[in-house]
């Protein structure tokens, strides 16, 4: 595997890295953070100011175009600053533009994906519900019922992102009980998030405190059949290839993590001292920062490899399940020695280890927890599928 970027690409990448730096300070974002009853949307609208949103969507429906690779560079430089409140971007990136660029009608490209890309529509994504998000095809209550103008929901939905400041909802739904398999007769709706019925709640959470995680009701939301994305009842087959991209976002967001913690390790090792030495002297820190160095450039090389194969218009669903969990467990685990090194600063609110640290934990856990997704990469070696 031999991989460079292009001269495009890496324009591109010194230029969001220049922004970054510039707009996006470690210690503001620490400060945004904390405040966990206030979406941070000053955050959102440098994003706007930053061109972030029009990323992946055509120039045609006013974005600034662009593939999956730099969607991955802006996601790594992002998150070296913000770690996980880069997904306040990356939620719209793939639930709206994604969504819409791939499944969505002209129509409904022509109405929503200008807005999206001019920072004026947020969106968010409902799959998961109370009953579970693993098995979410078995645990899938929420019922859309076909009415005399368009459809009724009815359910409830749990840890949908932002959710609670979002302008539509990406609702995954049954709209048919009468299949032989659960992935079949499920719809995707485009949702207004306002609509009367809809009740959300922000929950209390370990970390990306700011960006708020929700339950929501759907009591009786009656919505028109133009908010249908795609063919009704194949709303599975049509979410799989943005799970994909969802999986490539999350582990770019997982490298900028480790970026940020290599970063401040080493600054930390460098200037604090201990028995008359900085404390990068000693071998145990020396090898902490080797490791947190070695886990970079692995999920770096993965990350490069699968996002370029990607770009290409190769499947990647291995390989991109085996890059989600190896980037997931190796942020967190680099998050961790990053608290080591620092010691009782590394536990302090007032450095930024410990926002590394809650924000990798979660990619554990979600979009797909680890164990699933060992799950998966067992199954694509050919042995029974084990759940
Ligand atoms: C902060 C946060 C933000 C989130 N944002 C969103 C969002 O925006 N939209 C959305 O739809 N969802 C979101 N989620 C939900 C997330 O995708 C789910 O939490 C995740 O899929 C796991 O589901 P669960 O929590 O129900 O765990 P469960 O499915 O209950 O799993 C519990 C445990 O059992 C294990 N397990 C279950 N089945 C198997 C099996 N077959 N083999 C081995 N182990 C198994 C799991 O690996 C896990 O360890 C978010 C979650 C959090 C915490």
């Amino acid at each position: 595997m031999q991989f460079a970027l292009s001269e495009e690409h890496r324009a591109f990448r010194d230029m969001v890295q220049r922004f970054v730096a510039a707009e996006m300070p470690k210690d503001w974002a620490r400060e945004l953070e904390r405040k966990e009853d206030e979406y941070p949307f000053e955050l959102w609208d440098k994003f706007t100011e930053g061109g972030f949103h029009g990323l992946g969507i055509p120039e045609e429906y006013g974005g600034i175009g662009g593939d999956v690779m730099m969607q991955v560079i802006a996601a790594r430089a992002l998150s070296r600053t913000l770690s996980g409140l880069a997904w306040l971007w990356g939620i719209t990136q793939f639930a709206g533009a994604k969504s819409l660029t791939l499944h969505g009608t002209e129509e409904q490209k022509r109405r929503f994906l200008p807005d999206i890309a001019s920072g004026k529509l947020r969106a968010s994504i409902s799959l998961t519900e109370p009953g579970g998000g693993t098995d979410v095809l078995g645990a899938m209550r929420t019922m859309a019922t076909p009415t005399a103008n368009g459809w009724m929901i009815q359910g409830e939905k749990i840890w949908s992102s932002q959710s609670h400041v979002a302008d539509y909802l990406l609702v995954l739904a049954r709209s048919d009980k009468s299949v032989a398999k659960n992935h079949h007769g499920l719809t995707l709706f485009w949702v207004p998030a306002k609509s009367p019925g809809i009740t959300i709640t922000p929950l209390k959470k370990l970390g990306m405190r700011a960006m708020g995680s929700c339950s929501i009701h759907f009591n009786e939301v009656e919505v028109g059949h133009d908010a249908v994305l795609g063919t009704p009842g194949t709303g599975w087959q049509m979410i799989l290839p943005m799970l994909n991209n969802e999986r490539l976002l999350m582990s770019a967001f997982c490298l900028g993590y480790i970026d940020g913690v290599l970063e401040d390790a080493l600054d930390y090792a460098k200037q604090r001292k201990a028995f008359g030495k900085v404390i990068g002297q000693f071998q145990a820190i020396q090898h902490f920062i080797a490791n947190i160095k070695m886990a970079q450039y692995s999920v770096e090389c993965m990350l490069m490899d699968c996002a370029s194969k990607s770009a290409s218009g190769q499947e990647t669903l291995l390989e991109s399940t085996i890059l989600k969990v190896i980037s997931a467990e190796e942020s967190n685990r680099c998050a961790d020695l990053g608290i080591q090194i620092l010691g009782g600063m590394g536990y302090s609110a007032d450095t930024d280890m410990q926002r590394y640290w809650r924000d990798s934990r979660l990619q554990r856990i979600g979009p797909i927890t680890d164990e699933m997704a060992r799950n998966l990469i067992a199954e694509q070696l050919g042995l029974p599928r084990s759940f």
